[in-house]
């Protein structure tokens, strides 16, 4: 099967919305001849209704950096999923490391927002990842077997067909430290693997890359067979850096 290949932002807590209005309107003018990947931008949520409007006849889609996986009622401070649905954004990024770090997030939280995202039928981003010290204790694909074995519990391969992985080394993100191809193959081998185990086809599912990707390395690392795309901070605040690390995918 050909697996779809994304390249996605994530914008972080970066850009207001002038800032997303002309990175958006520049991206706008750019030709997207690499009809095979598909990008998407994730804004916070202040910029979501900018960035859909903006890209209402865009082929490029917008996403959410984080979502609830209660449906409505007393959660201050929370954003649900049909909250995303009602302004036209269906991509959400759920596990991402500095959730994880900062705010606490566990396994079983991002398993709630999986499940939560799949039966409001929206499209999820997972992200997992190993630490620099899990890696050097040789823990790294107990770590994403955990996370991700966590996560999917209560899914079937059958709900699996717009989820996209985000492997995140930890200790690449934001570093400018890239995992080097053979980690970044080795990972994504080991994460097909974990699903093939786990009851679902890992052939199907969509494995992007994320740390430190920038339009200097991303050719070598797109090169590889089990890549599908990268997920990408630092580097898509710049949109000629963005686009060319879209055209090296
Ligand atoms: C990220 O935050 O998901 C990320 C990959 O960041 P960076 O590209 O800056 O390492």
């Amino acid at each position: 099967m050909l697996r779809t290949r994304f390249c996605v932002a994530n914008w972080k807590m970066n850009f207001n919305c002038t800032d997303t209005k002309s990175f958006l309107e520049s991206w706008n003018n750019k030709e997207l001849n690499n009809k095979e990947v598909k990008t998407i931008f994730c804004p916070s949520f202040t910029e979501l209704n900018t960035g859909v409007e903006i890209l209402q006849y865009s082929d490029s889609e917008i996403g959410a950096q984080n979502v609830f996986y209660e449906s409505s009622g007393a959660y201050t401070g929370e954003v649900s999923c049909s909250m995303l649905k009602n302004i036209g954004c269906q991509w959400v990024i759920i596990g991402h490391s500095e959730r994880r770090s900062i705010f606490s997030e566990t396994d079983e939280m991002v398993r709630n927002k999986l499940d939560q995202l799949i039966s409001e039928r929206m499209n999820p981003i997972v992200c997992i990842g190993e630490t620099k010290t899990q890696r050097e204790n040789g823990k790294t694909q107990e770590i994403l077997s955990q996370q991700l074995s966590i996560a999917f519990e209560n899914q079937e391969d059958v709900n699996l067909k717009n989820t996209i992985i985000a492997y995140e080394p930890v200790w690449a993100i934001g570093t400018g430290i890239t995992a080097t191809v053979e980690m970044v193959s080795d990972a994504h081998k080991s994460i097909r693997n974990i699903f093939n185990n786990n009851g679902f086809n890992g052939s199907n599912i969509s494995i992007l890359y994320g740390g430190s990707v920038t339009d200097g390395n991303a050719t070598e690392l797109s090169e590889l067979t089990d890549v599908d795309g990268f997920l990408v901070g630092g580097a898509s605040l710049d949109v000629d850096k963005f686009y060319a690390i879209y055209n090296q995918l």
